[in-house]
């Protein structure tokens, strides 16, 4: 059996729906596809992801614009992906926040990660012509950056809490609200992309500091949002078990085919139908072999790798 291209053939709307999470805070998440998410200061908004056009973003701002006309002060970029980052202009934003090593990852290898994550999955490049060209953040931070949401409304912390998803995520935190978006570090009720991941890191340390926060909320970076403290402590559960799961049957194997069948095995009775299951294994398999084999940072995807990791892995 042949099967199309990563998410390529995946071409059926998904239903958004938009949740206000506490007075001022919301999320909008769409059966599996990328999540965003805003938070309302005294006289300002700050928005969370940006999407993969101008044009889905404006989608979006016109449901948050049925809850508030506040203008948006901050977008907040949580890693460098496409899907995540290509719609900003949208925004009108004063400031674009994100992770020093973001917009180093933006320069080295921004062009071709809109090639790959295009072609993987066009469904959610809407009207890619609206794209003006790539994001590049305003303001970046290594450890912390912490934004004054004013009128008693409390502070939101974002915070960088070791190599994950990527080299460069950030999470956004309200610790008055016990509110957490996570962006891709934590996915409930969908798979995790980890072709860009430092895995080991990922699976320990960093998804520790995730959990340290304590949140009651969590807004992953795809599918459901987690309510309550079980819900919360079973995604990132979930999130870490992928991972290890990955490590273990990847490590285990002495070579790339064999390692993907090891792990395809292992992780689809309770994975396999989550979205984007199928797309991302690959990609992932062979983002975690290199770094079992000593290739520190990932290799830049293109367009063309994609296509012969695909072929040599999934056909
Ligand atoms: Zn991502």
């Amino acid at each position: 059996m042949i099967k199309p291209f990563a998410s390529s053939a995946d071409l059926g709307e998904k239903r958004q729906s938009l949740e206000v999470l506490a007075e001022g805070v919301y999320a909008l998440t769409a059966e599996g596809d990328p999540n965003v998410g805003a938070i309302e200061g005294e006289d300002f908004l700050v928005c969370f992801e940006a999407l993969a056009t101008p044009t889905a973003a404006g989608d979006w701002l016109a449901r948050l614009r049925e809850h508030t006309g506040k203008p948006v002060r901050y977008l907040v970029l949580s890693h460098y992906h496409a899907v995540r980052v290509l719609g900003a202009s949208a925004f009108g934003a004063d400031v674009v926040v994100a992770h020093d090593k973001t917009r180093e990852l933006i320069a080295e290898r921004g062009e071709q990660d809109w090639a790959s994550e295009y072609a993987r999955m066009p469904r959610l490049f809407k009207d890619p012509g609206s794209i003006p060209g790539l994001t590049w953040p305003t303001v970046t931070f290594s450890d912390t950056f912490t934004i004054d949401l004013g009128g008693g409304r409390g502070d939101l912390v974002l915070a960088h809490c070791g190599r994950g998803h990527t080299e460069g995520d950030l999470v956004a935190w309200l610790p008055d609200r016990r509110i957490l978006f996570a962006g891709d570090l934590v996915e409930s009720q969908a798979a995790l992309y980890t072709g860009d991941a430092f895995h080991r890191e990922w699976a320990s340390g960093t998804l520790d500091r995730v959990a340290s926060f304590g949140a009651e909320t969590l807004v992953g970076g795809r599918g459901a949002v987690a309510h309550g403290k079980a819900e919360v402590e079973a995604a990132i559960a979930q999130s870490r078990d992928f991972l290890t799961v990955m490590l273990r049957e990847v490590g285990a194997a002495s070579g790339l085919k064999e390692a993907f069948e090891r792990t395809h095995r292992a992780l689809r009775p309770r994975y396999g139908g989550w979205p984007i299951f199928e797309h991302c294994l690959p990609f992932n398999v062979s983002r975690l072999w290199d770094e079992l084999h000593g290739v520190e940072r990932p290799r830049v995807w293109t367009a063309e790798r994609d296509r012969e990791v695909w072929d040599e892995l999934q056909s």
